[in-house]
């Protein structure tokens, strides 16, 4: 079963991949992260809470963030498999997810960790544009859309992200070295880690991650 965490800092293809590896699976993609700006978006007394937390690059409270996951997890469309993507960022959300998986009988059984070294990640989240829509990301240099600010995925209008400002953007990639990177190790004492190159282009990254993945089938 393909319930897969994808890990990785801020800027590192997360999201890149997950779309494709989705589209391929055809597993749902949990974004956490789309899921507070959906909030956001709509207005929600969770996108309210979130709201400012979100723009400064800080995290969200775990209890917050880990009922979120907890509902998401339990729909019907998991059922076959699901893409964590930005959760867990803490180790009390790693632990709590294990409680989850195990509660739902949805554990998970591959880690999928992506390596960028920081200078790349500064460029990449600089010029990175998003669809607010399915959430598929490009980049103004290296990625770009066939059509300029449209999605070739959905056709939504692109935008650029509030977080993706350099002081906010510094504050994501503290948080990630302090709180999230640690879990890895949490992952590797399980067995079901596997570090992938994230600093090359996205084709050759989503072959590695489809073999990692295969692996596991
Ligand atoms: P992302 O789209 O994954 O970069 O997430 C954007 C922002 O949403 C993060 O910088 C956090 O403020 C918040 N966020 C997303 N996932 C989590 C999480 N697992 N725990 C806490 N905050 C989160």
């Amino acid at each position: 079963m393909l319930n897969i965490i994808f890990m990785g800092p801020p800027g590192a293809g997360k999201g890149t991949q997950a779309t494709r590896i989705v589209d391929e699976f055809k597993i749902p993609h949990i974004s956490t992260g789309d899921m507070f700006r959906e909030n956001i978006s709509k207005g929600t007394p969770l996108g309210l809470q979130a709201k400012a937390i979100i723009e400064s690059g800080r995290l969200v409270p775990d209890e917050v963030t880990c009922a979120m996951v907890k509902d998401r997890l339990a729909k019907d469309d998991c059922a076959n498999g699901y893409l964590l993507d930005g959760f867990p960022r803490t180790l009390p959300q790693a632990e709590e997810l294990e409680k989850i998986g195990k509660e739902l009988g949805r554990p998970v059984t591959v880690v999928v960790d992506l390596a960028v070294p920081d200078e790349v990640l500064v460029s990449r989240i600089a010029g990175r544009r998003v669809c607010p829509n399915c959430g598929a990301s490009y980049h103004i240099d290296t990625m770009k859309p066939k059509v300029e600010g449209v999605c070739d995925r959905c056709g939504g209008k692109l935008i650029q992200r509030k977080d993706d400002n350099a002081e906010s953007f510094k504050e994501r990639l503290k948080n990630y070295y302090e709180s999230t990177a640690p879990i890895a190790e949490y992952y590797k004492a399980k067995g079901n880690y596997s570090a992938v190159n994230g600093n090359a282009n996205a084709e050759l990254i989503f072959e590695n991650i489809k073999t990692v993945l295969k692996g596991i089938k």
